[in-house]
């Protein structure tokens, strides 16, 4: 069974004027989808076809670098999808406590996830991950992926151009900061904390 682009949790119009509906539609419609195709061309008629797609990527990783680049984007803009919330949210119990005992508060963390995001040279994600009972901010590049990684990764932010031109030009700041402030999922995270394992791509 090939691999699904996974529908949007919420109306291409939720995250305004953060991210524009015209943005979602070019980043979901047009480059997920594109991820997604690949890996569906490059797996189909192959020892690979019916794996998911997290082993797939893991496999990928060392010996098929088009292959790992597409999964590794698939699932991770379908991460990013679930990390985005239409309203502001703000973490609560373990997660909360979990934030206190790493960055000290929930604001020094989102200093932590801006500061970190801005200064990532070129294309890639910021994340917070929980590994060994503590959280983390970590930065990937490229189409580098958190899927397979040591660690549960909990959030991700898109840091490509594609993810922020439309709205903010340049000023990649000026997207993390509305991001940050008012549409991460922090629902999301605390259900990937509380479930202990990384999550899983639809399908
Ligand atoms: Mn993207």
């Amino acid at each position: 069974m090939a691999f699904e682009l996974m529908p949007l949790p919420y109306d291409r119009e939720a995250l305004a004027p953060a991210i524009s509906a015209e943005t979602l539609s070019y980043h979901h419609g047009k480059h997920h989808k594109a991820y997604i195709d690949k890996t569906n061309a490059a797996v189909q008629g192959t020892d690979k076809e019916g794996q998911p797609l997290e082993q797939v990527i893991a496999d990928a990783r060392n010996s098929d670098q088009g292959l790992f680049n597409n999964s590794g984007q698939s699932w991770n803009h379908g991460f990013y999808w679930h990390s985005l919330s239409p309203e502001a949210k703000s973490p609560s119990g373990d997660l909360a406590s979990g934030i206190e005992r790493a960055f000290g508060s929930f604001d020094e963390l989102k200093t932590r996830l801006s500061d970190r995001g801005a200064g990532h040279f070129a294309s890639g994600w910021v994340w917070l991950v929980e590994k060994n009972g503590a959280l983390t901010v970590e930065e990937t590049h490229d189409g580098d992926t958190w899927a397979d990684r040591e660690g549960n990764p909990l959030l991700t932010i898109d840091l490509w151009e594609h993810a922020y031109y439309l709205d903010h030009q340049n000023a990649r700041p000026s997207y993390l900061k509305e991001v940050i402030e008012n549409h991460l999922n922090w629902d999301f995270a605390a259900e990937n904390l509380q479930r202990g394992s990384t999550w899983k791509y639809p399908g």
